[in-house]
């Protein structure tokens, strides 16, 4: 069984496991899914569950494995629609297999690998090459599809040749598709094809060169501005275009407080879309950037602290939907430079339930829905979510909530380090991850 926690991902032979109908007892914990929440003991058999019960009343049967959840919440496995995993092509920032390593210690189950590697996933053969690595991997890694080609903002790509393949997310992430006939078509498209078209919303003519955000942070540090109205009107136009196309629209890590103003409206008058925000911009600003850490440079911005706030608005009364790591590992070189030439982008994965938790106060519920079902629910992906109850795929997180830990990048799972919480004391622990019924993360100190 596996190694030391925190860092005891284990897995690897889940096909021979499965066939001998391994068993699994999760004991002791609290089950809190979209029914609510209740004390019992969960049997996983296979990859299924097999029994819920209340009161601590099961029993391990004969050459069960028993994971202890004492004190602990029992969650279905976390889903990220949002996540760059950087393979193919950028293997020295991150791998499928470390990118879902350090996902499967997050709680994560499911992720969504964006398209923006290199090359893009603008093709069947790289949608393919991605679900090979996938197999191997300790968490469901699902491939997204960019909205054109090479994410040049020009042609279309295939489509429906990438969604025969199942995928069901489209993006050009890293940037917003900028020319609004074109996205009208590739919305058009997902609308027939039943599939997300998930935007990076950026206007380029009014980003320009900005590297931070544009106020006075920017002005302080005398840096370049990306302003707030670069991300409101592309996500006015998205709504705009969702609203005449019928296409299911996902807006990716929004930043602004006008964006949330945006997405409320665009829902009050029945459009079809739904919203993510990312641990960072729920828990940093730009003040964070006064120290002139890159770290804390990512793309949008973190804005001011009235942006912030609105977002956590947005995330507690609905208007924005989901919780996304956009998990944007780099390597040092990429990150050791002058703020205009690094990279933008930071780590999420193993991070994100604790920032959330720790920084919002939420009810878990809440935090769990918009990091748990409603990703896998907007997402379309099957299995994942929940609920706990018999018969349902075994895709869980155990989470210690009362658990105190330092966040030491040298111990991150991530082949990068690029985490902006480098030393912040966080509230709340994954204990144990079950994917496909395998413990592909399991906390020793609480094995029996
Ligand atoms: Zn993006």
């Amino acid at each position: 069984m596996p190694s030391a926690w925190p860092c005891s991902t284990y897995y690897s032979d889940r096909g021979p496991r499965l066939a001998r109908e391994r068993q699994l007892l999760i004991t002791g914990g609290t089950v809190v899914d979209q029914s609510g929440s209740r004390r019992a003991d969960v049997l996983v058999k296979g990859d299924a569950i097999a029994a819920v019960e209340g009161g601590r009343v099961l029993r391990a049967p004969a050459g069960a494995d028993v994971l202890d959840a004492s004190g602990c919440v029992v969650a279905p496995g976390l889903v990220d629609l949002h996540a760059h995993l950087r393979e193919p092509g950028a293997e020295e920032a991150e791998t499928i297999e470390t990118g879902s390593r350090a996902a499967a210690l997050g709680g994560y189950t499911a992720v969504v690998a964006m398209p923006n590697t290199s090359p893009p996933a603008d093709s069947a053969a790289v949608v393919r090459q991605v679900l090979q690595l996938a197999n191997g991997a300790c968490c469901e890694v699902l491939p997204a599809g960019t909205i054109t080609v090479g994410r040049e903002g020009r042609v279309l790509a295939p489509m429906a040749e990438l969604a025969a393949l199942g995928v069901k997310i489209f993006s050009d992430d890293g940037s917003g598709v900028q020319d609004a006939g074109l996205m009208r078509r590739a919305m058009e498209y997902a609308s027939a094809l039943g599939v997300v078209i998930a935007d990076h919303c950026e206007d380029a003519s009014l980003v320009g060169s900005g590297v931070v955000n544009e106020g006075a942070i920017s002005s302080a540090l005398g840096l370049p501005g990306r302003p707030a109205v670069s991300e409101e009107v592309m996500v006015l136009r998205d709504i705009a275009l969702a609203h005449v196309t019928g296409a299911r629209l996902h807006l990716l890590h929004l930043s602004a407080a006008t964006s949330v103003a945006a997405v409320r409206a665009a829902k009050a008058s029945g459009v079809a879309v739904s919203a993510e925000v990312t641990p960072h911009h729920l828990a940093l600003t730009e003040d964070n950037l006064a120290a002139y850490s890159t770290a804390f440079k990512v793309n949008p911005p973190l804005r001011t602290f009235t942006d912030m706030m609105a977002l956590r608005g947005g995330l507690g009364d609905g208007t924005l939907d989901v919780v996304a790591t956009d998990h944007a590992p780099h390597p040092e070189e990429a990150k050791d430079t002058s703020m205009c030439e690094a990279a933008p982008g930071m780590l999420g994965l193993e991070t994100a339930l604790a920032v959330v938790f720790s920084e919002l106060n939420f009810p878990l519920e809440r935090v769990l829905a918009a990091m748990s079902w409603v990703p896998a629910r907007i997402g379309g992906i099957a299995g994942q979510g929940g609920p706990v109850t018999p018969g349902s795929p075994a895709n869980l997180c155990v989470i210690d909530l009362a658990r105190r830990w330092v966040v030491q990048p040298g111990k991150l799972a991530s082949r990068s380090r690029n985490t902006p919480f480098a030393g912040r004391e966080l509230l709340g622990k994954v204990r144990h991850t079950v994917f496909a019924g395998e413990p592909v993360v399991v906390a020793e100190e609480a094995q029996r």
